[in-house]
């Protein structure tokens, strides 16, 4: 991920999502589905949470009104111990609300990383080509907390405070309805000043959510690329450039921060400007006795928590807009569709004897790039080895893949068997195909779990049989924990033929009929090329083989050449024969002699 992936990044983060949009809401409820029992229940308690927020200031006036005015002691003592169970129960359904809606929420979370994760796997090779590592590991990670922050703040407080707050001002019209509409005349300057700061702050948490986007992408961009920048001795440019994203981090977080505190003394003074309000009108009204002290208590009460509601309100409109367009981000992943999908009547691919045909295909990778290959006709007979030869870009590589159906062709058809590689399972195709990647990829893991990948159940012995066979058994045991030995990040610990001699035991151990090796162009030493190529004779040996290769030494007992240009098929034949003719492979292939004196036939 270059710094444009940084960027894209970037920009995917300053989306700004409506505050409310039913079609996320409610994709978004297909993942509470199954804990709905435990959300009825949540929300059962809010209701009770609501009520008694409600009932406790009125119990203030109640007391004040007929118990303390009237002097009657005991029944002030059985309404004091009214308010204390009131209490009791509010902060224990409190308690309970929140431990069922962040159990709930966490599940939730949990299920829909777990289906983002798994719809990643299975989406074909075209949607990782045209997507950023950095987007989709962001989008697991970001934009599903942004979702946390819906689920177990947004929605079901929005919910809490539309009714707290409707129910004070009923209440407070019941009780007074001028001192009440009094009150209320800090309304819409108070209204007016959140509107205000949820416009800013929106802003202002985009632009640090961008800012943390970017350094997220700063750093893994950097921590993956050190052994390079360390090569270049280019640290302290790296060390500059994540200085400015980290300040630009800084600057973006100060700056909302500031705004939270211009924002809530400028509520808490509008908060005590209705208390004025009340104290001031309301006093009056206590003296000229058309309100009772309990009523202007109360009231008092009210207030405070009139106010509560609204900043939480301003602050949900953020949390809203980013989980909306979080929501958004990942309800359209999860509906992207697999350009590679198994048709609805697909069967297994029996035992595959390893023919191989390619019929006219046409290809490109996506609709806007240039077609790749152009009429390609290639037929490859079962357990024979061909080699795909040719310049850099000329279609090797695609043409391998398109035998494993990692892309689907444009037209003509692929057959295995004279079978259409799209009628078949691709779990089912790709027990029977293998790759040897030219880039050895090895997991985090042991040795052992690396060779056993494709086959996890394979027996001990069989393991071992295929590391045999790879020529890597030997290095392996002479490794101090064996096949035990963990592979480190990046396999550090293993050097570049060792990593190969792996992949390549565990494509044996697959015992693929169909297998397809692009060979690795980095130059390992003369002994270790040499047992890898003997690994890999006895690998390919009575197997269809596809070979791509590199190195025109390798391929000579190839049983066929194939050598491809420009994405066609220019030439066919054995060494031979495409030596004795003059074009591309002589060319390349004198190339190649007289670069490293390989060439003698
Ligand atoms: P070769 O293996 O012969 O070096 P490739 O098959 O890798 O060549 O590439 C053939 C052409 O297809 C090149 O022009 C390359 O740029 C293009 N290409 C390869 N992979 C992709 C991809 N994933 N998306 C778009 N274009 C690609």
């Amino acid at each position: 991920m270059g710094p444009r992936g940084a960027y894209r990044l970037f920009s995917t983060e300053t989306r700004k999502g409506r505050f409310f949009d039913w079609s996320v809401i409610t994709g978004m409820l297909q993942f509470v589905k199954p804990y709905r029992r435990k959300m009825l229940f949540g929300l059962a308690l809010m209701l009770v949470v609501t009520g008694l927020t409600l009932l406790a200031p009125y119990l203030i006036k109640v007391a004040i009104d007929q118990y303390i005015a009237r002097g009657d002691i005991p029944g002030l003592v059985r309404l004091a111990g009214l308010t204390a169970a009131v209490y009791l129960i509010l902060y224990g359904a409190t308690a309970g609300q929140q431990y069922i809606l962040s159990w709930v929420a966490q599940r939730v979370l949990a299920d829909l990383r777990q289906a983002l994760f798994k719809h990643l796997q299975a989406l074909s090779l075209s949607y990782h080509d045209t997507h950023i590592i950095g987007v989709t590991v962001s989008r697991l990670i970001n934009d599903v907390a942004v979702i946390n922050d819906l689920l177990t703040q947004g929605l079901i407080s929005l919910i809490g405070d539309v009714l707290v707050l409707g129910g004070i001002i009923i209440v407070m019209l019941t009780m007074s309805p001028r001192l009440a509409l009094l009150t209320f005349t800090v309304m819409p300057m108070m209204l007016f000043v959140t509107y205000l700061f949820s416009r800013q702050a929106g802003t202002a948490f985009r632009k640090t959510r961008a800012s943390v986007a970017a350094l997220v992408g700063r750093l893994a961009e950097n921590i993956n690329a050190v052994r390079v920048i360390q090569a270049f001795a280019q640290e302290r440019l790296v060390i500059e450039q994540f200085e400015a994203v980290n300040r630009t981090n800084r600057e973006t977080n100060i700056e909302a921060i500031q705004l939270s505190f211009k924002f809530l003394p400028t509520i808490e003074f509008l908060g005590t400007l209705a208390t004025a309000i009340v104290l001031w009108f309301g006093g009056q009204a206590v003296s000229a006795e058309t309100v009772t002290i309990g009523v202007m208590v109360a009231f008092l009460a009210y207030v405070t928590r009139f106010f509560q509601p609204i900043q939480e309100l301003s602050r949900l409109y953020t949390t809203m807009q980013s989980a909306m367009a979080g929501g958004e981000q990942v309800l359209r992943l999860l509906g992207t569709e697999p350009d590679v999908l198994d048709k609805p009547d697909a069967h297994d691919l029996p035992p595959a004897v390893g023919k191989v045909d390619l019929r006219a295909v046409n290809f490109q990778y996506r609709d806007s790039t240039p077609r790749v290959l152009h009429d390609v006709d290639l037929h490859i007979q079962a357990g024979t080895t061909i080699a795909l030869v040719g310049p850099t870009g000329a279609g090797k590589t695609t043409i391998a893949r398109l035998i494993a159906r990692l892309y689907e062709v444009s037209s003509g058809c692929v057959c295995i068997d004279d079978i259409d590689v799209r009628r078949v399972t691709q779990t089912s195709l790709r027990r029977q195909t293998g790759i040897v990647p030219q880039d050895p990829f090895l997991f985090s893991g042991t040795i052992e779990q690396n060779i056993r990948f494709g086959l996890p159940h394979a027996p001990d012995d069989k393991v071992i049989e295929s590391a045999r066979l790879s020529n890597a058994h030997q290095f392996i045991e002479d490794l101090p924990d064996g096949y035990q030995t963990r592979v480190l990040e990046g396999a550090a610990n293993l050097s570049v033929g060792q990593r190969q001699l792996i992949c390549i035991a565990r494509a044996a151990l697959a015992e693929p009929r169909i297998l397809i090796l692009d060979e690795a162009t980095s130059s390992v030493d003369t002994m270790t090329e040499a047992m890898i190529q003997e690994a890999l004779q006895r690998l390919l040996s009575g197997r269809t083989a596809i070979v791509i290769a590199h190195r025109l030494s390798t391929i000579r007992n190839a049983d066929l050449i194939c050598v491809v240009d420009r994405g066609r098929i220019v030439q066919q034949g054995t060494h031979q024969e495409l030596h004795n003719q003059q074009g591309l492979y002589r060319t390349l292939y004198e190339e190649q002699f007289n670069l490293d004196g390989e060439g003698t036939v």
